[in-house]
């Protein structure tokens, strides 16, 4: 099968449609020029797949492409196998103080390099409770059984810092559009939920971890 190979990725004259590869490593997500080390064709799937090593992990990869079927020069649906891996990047502090979130997190990350974005919504939007509950637990341990029950809304509304409610607020509602049918923001997706909940755990962070240095200066 002919092909040729530039900055855009691969070019295979597959049945004279031109079909552009990705060049992006899944695994170390490095781009460049992979060698192709095969290039095969399913007819009775009407699928090709290519194989890589990447010119730079040296590890193999495959991308999966639906046969274009002859119908203009569409692009043609693409796979990356294995998926792409996910980057962690919680504060340590998080992972130990709060190894719920820290798991209900990775588990939303990790369905969302799955392309699970349905249940990567619903995910986040659980991390988001785990985080903003145990929070306001350990802040305030007397009052654990209520916290543990109210509406996560109330329990937003007991931060008075109007960046960190926002944040909060602005995850909940997300995270609610993802876990019913019909949408109040449909032009937000999981990407934006996610870009608050981070936002939101690395400002809790930072003020929990600042509030522990005000405690020892005041104290020394
Ligand atoms: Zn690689």
């Amino acid at each position: 099968m002919a092909y040729t190979y530039d900055e855009d990725g691969v070019m295979i004259n597959y049945d004279k449609t031109p079909l552009v590869a990705t060049n992006i490593c899944p695994i170390c997500n490095q781009g460049g020029k992979h060698s192709i080390e095969n290039i095969s064709s399913s007819e009775s799937s009407n699928q090709c797949c290519i194989t890589y090593k990447c010119c730079s992990c040296r590890k193999f990869f495959i991308t999966v492409h639906d046969y274009p079927l002859g119908i203009g020069n569409s692009m043609p649906d693409l796979k990356t196998y294995p998926y792409k891996q996910i980057k962690i990047d919680i504060p340590e502090y998080l992972k130990n103080d709060y190894p719920e979130f820290y798991d209900l997190y990775i588990e939303a990350m990790t369905a969302e390099s799955y392309n699970l974005l349905n249940a990567a919504g619903m995910v986040y939007r659980k991390s988001l409770e785990s985080l903003v509950k145990n929070y306001w637990m350990k802040k305030l341990p007397e009052e654990t059984e209520t916290i543990k029950t109210e509406l996560l809304s109330k329990t937003i509304n007991r931060f008075e810092e109007p960046l960190i409610k926002s944040l909060a607020k602005a995850s909940s509602w997300l995270g609610n559009d993802a876990s019913h049918i019909v949408k109040r923001h449909p032009d937000y997706s999981v990407v934006e939920l996610k870009k608050f909940i981070r936002t939101l755990f690395l400002l809790l962070a930072y003020y929990s971890v600042g509030e522990d240095a005000q405690h020892f200066v005041d104290n020394s």
